[in-house]
């Protein structure tokens, strides 16, 4: 029998044994990327943490008893505004960020939609976006109302926190913070400092929707709704685990548990909450607001995105993680020295017990990866490394990575190939050494085979 997975609960402040509501259908949420612009890399952070989380669930109690609901916000102050900037459509604008985006999440080797999905079963892994759930969303705020805990005022809709006995219980706030923190937006129709807003009128040339509770003017939803909308349709009322960075533990999450409950009558909206710690900068929050931000694109020009995965994971997902060029090395090194052992082998047996237990403890990556280096068996470490979901690429593929981040040009390196091949045929050597040297010059090493041919790598 395997240990029991246990997790560290937001809510109780306590790591507990996990144990899903329902073990044949354990259902988990993770609170998106805002696709307003090119996410950064601690943006990354949360979807690389969480997707190790999905694959140990799926890994424990089956890949076909777990369901993954990471959503999309598609709709925002940022997105319209960008929108408008432009001249497109929200749609045109979020559709461009996220194609770009789950290019960068392929590299980082996060499970997608259509690597886990099964035709004709039950969806595994769901990427939902808000603008595809207004009518959950105007469902949810009319029922809020009707039970007396949201109102109208002035053309929009407020969640009325007072209403509400025990708002607060996720952050654990005290009240004055929390008026502190939501001061910057009070406005004159709100009953009280903490209401937040759950729909309200489209400024002029602003996407809207036809507006809930009888209001004429169309509108927009507020940005906690959108949550409470898309959990409840892909996971239920209630479900098990709710991820997110630790930045949105207040009001984001405090205001999604408030809804949910209130609209379900529920305890709880989800019995775990999981919050992912900062990455940062000289010991500052990355973020695109105070400009120290670097973008997930450019990382991923200089690093395969298996280091960049690496050099995320092997930091405890509750720590801050400082990001640097050492990190990013020591990962690279680590990854050289597994594919020499275990590169050209097929998929591992079982995931060893070193490497599986200290994961189950609170994803502690860092004891897990300690004793996956340990390794000595190449199919023992072929299956743990798996889990994490690295060293899962070939030979050809991890050249052709270097290849890329070297941007090195396939066809102009083929094209010099070639010439030398003229040239050596003719037995113009210095011709033939000047090409060779040409070749170094952008990044390329030329070896000659037996037979006349040449192969060619990114020279390191
Ligand atoms: P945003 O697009 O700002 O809403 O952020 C999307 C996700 O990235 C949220 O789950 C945030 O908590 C997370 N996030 C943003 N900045 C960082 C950071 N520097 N480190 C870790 N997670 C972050
Ligand atoms: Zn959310």
């Amino acid at each position: 029998m395997e240990p029991m997975l246990r997790l560290y609960n937001t809510l109780t402040r306590e790591k507990a044994p996990f144990a899903p509501i329902d073990p044949t259908h354990v259902r988990m949420y993770a609170c998106g990327p805002t696709v307003y612009d090119a996410a950064h890399i601690g943006n990354a952070r949360p979807i690389i943490v969480f997707d190790l989380l999905f694959r140990l669930l799926r890994h424990r109690y089956g890949a076909a008893h777990v369901t993954y609901a990471r959503n999309v916000t598609d709709v925002d102050d940022k997105i319209n505004a960008r929108a408008a900037e432009r001249g497109v459509t929200i749609r045109a604008l979020t559709d461009g960020t996220l194609g770009a985006f789950h290019d960068d999440l392929r590299k980082l080797g996060v499970l997608m939609p259509e690597d886990v999905n099964v035709p004709g079963e039950r969806p595994r892994f769901v990427e939902p976006r808000a603008t595809d759930h207004i009518a959950e969303m105007v469902a949810i705020v009319e029922r809020l109302v009707a039970s007396g805990h949201a109102y109208v005022a002035e053309d929009h809709v407020l969640f009325d926190v007072p209403a509400m006995a025990d708002y607060g219980a996720l952050s654990k706030r005290p009240l004055d913070e929390m008026e502190a923190g939501a001061r910057v937006e009070v406005a004159a129709y709100k009953r009280s400092t903490l209401d937040f807003v759950l729909w309200k009128p489209s400024k002029p040339g602003e996407p809207s929707w036809p507006s809930p509770c009888g209001i004429a003017l169309p509108g927009r939803p507020g940005w906690h709704i959108e949550c409470s909308a898309m959990s409840w349709k892909h996971l239920g009322e209630t479900f098990d685990i709710h991820a997110g960075g630790i930045d949105l533990i207040f009001p984001h999450h405090e205001n999604e548990v408030a809804q949910s409950r209130c609209c379900f009558s529920t305890p709880v909206m989800a019995h775990v909450w999981l919050h992912n710690g900062f990455l940062q900068v000289e010991g500052q929050k990355m973020s695109k607001s105070l400009g120290n931000f670097v973008t997930l694109r450019d990382v991923l020009k200089d690093w395969p995105g298996e280091v960049v995965r690496l050099a995320m994971l092997k930091t405890h997902y509750r720590q801050p993680i400082d990001w640097t060029l050492r990190g990013l090395e020591e990962a690279s090194r680590m990854l050289e020295r597994w594919y020499g052992l275990a590169g050209d082998i097929g998929p591992g047996r079982s995931v060893p017990a070193t490497v599986l237990e200290p994961l189950l403890d609170d994803l502690n990556t860092a004891a897990a990866l300690a004793e996956l280096h340990r390794l000595d068996d190449p199919a023992d470490l072929k299956a743990g490394a798996g889990l994490f979901g690295l060293l899962g690429s070939t030979r050809s593929q991890r050249e052709a990575a270097a290849v890329a981040v070297a941007g090195v040009d396939v066809g102009q390196v083929e094209a010099l190939i070639e010439e030398r091949r003229a040239a050596r045929l003719a037995k113009n050597w210095a011709e033939s050494d000047r090409i060779r040297d040409r070749l170094l010059r952008i990044g390329v090493a030329v070896k000659d085979n037996k037979d006349g041919t040449a192969t060619w790598t990114v020279a390191t």
